[in-house]
């Protein structure tokens, strides 16, 4: 019979924040996958575990996750951990996940740790609806089609941003959706220097221009304001069959054309072009 795939989140900074489960899954598994088997062997000294470690990363992940799979079908159950947070989110994991449920293993997520939910649940923006926006890419073009295709988005939205290239993001954040717009940028979570900066795109600019900052962080950012289409008016009606009227229409051509293009009744444009 095959294993289990268990994803098992750890610490993003406080190690007091393994859950009981978690550390039961790492000490059960028959062995496990991480993303830097030093990271995972600090956290697993201090937990005092001893365990059989393979890495599966970003650059070995396509034959490293065959071998797993294997090992899967074979019948041992694999914990998956990253350096830090929820595996498989911005982290190697995604493409494992699929191949296990493709070859019907069973996947196993522990809920734990992870710096997207941590940093929209202090942010003090709307938290009703967001999407997670992962890392901004580092080629040009991608970024700005990326920005450009999030320019009318509503909900909440959350990149998360290594602290040097925090201000060229900030940057290109401000020009796509402007220098007013709030952003909450949560510094250190978990940790002792814990910080969240509620502020807006420009402000966060200046400050961080003259501070470089230091540490991980989230970005969370308020989404566009919904655009209210305004009704037109009795008046633009008037108006518009006026101009039309002047230009040498029939008052029945000026009231058909500006019922089409305002979209009103017909019947109420005629009333308001008797008016005229
Ligand atoms: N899978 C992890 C998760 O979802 O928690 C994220 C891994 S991703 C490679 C690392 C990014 O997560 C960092 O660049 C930063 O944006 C964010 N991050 C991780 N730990 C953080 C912390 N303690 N405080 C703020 N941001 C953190």
């Amino acid at each position: 019979m095959a294993g289990t795939l268990y994803l098992v989140p750890t610490p993003i900074g406080n190690l007091g924040d393994i859950s009981p489960r978690a550390r039961e899954t790492l000490e059960q598994a028959d062995f496990i996958a991480a993303e830097d088997t030093r990271v995972t062997l600090k956290l697993l000294n201090h937990l005092g575990i001893k365990k059989s470690l393979v890495s599966y990363y970003e650059h070995n992940k396509a034959q490293r996750g065959d071998a797993l799979l294997q090992r899967i079908l074979n019948g041992e159950n694999c914990a998956l951990v990253s350096d830090a947070g929820s595996p498989a989110i911005s982290d190697p994991g995604e493409d494992l996940v699929r191949a296990c449920a493709e070859a019907g293993i069973v996947v196993t997520a522990i809920p734990g740790p992870c710096a997207v939910i941590t940093g929209l649940s202090i942010s003090g923006l709307p938290t009703g609806r967001f999407c997670f926006e992962g890392f901004l890419s580092t080629t040009k073009k991608v970024r700005r089609e990326h920005l450009e295709s999030l320019r009318q988005e509503s909900r909440t939205m959350i990149f998360y941003e290594a602290p040097h290239k925090l201000v060229n993001t900030l940057e290109d954040l401000a020009e796509f959706f402007g220098v007013g717009r709030k952003i909450s940028l949560c510094r250190e979570l978990t940790k002792l220097h814990e910080e969240v900066v509620r502020t807006t795109l420009g402000e966060a600019l200046e400050r961080y221009r003259e501070t470089p900052p230091k540490g991980e962080f989230v970005l969370v950012v308020a989404g566009a304001k919904p655009v209210v289409e305004e009704k037109p008016t009795t008046q633009d009606a008037l108006n518009r069959v006026q101009a039309l009227m002047d230009a040498g229409l029939s008052r029945k051509d000026a009231v058909k054309q500006t019922a089409q293009e305002l979209g009103l009744p017909r019947n109420q444009v005629y009333e308001t072009a008797l008016q005229i």
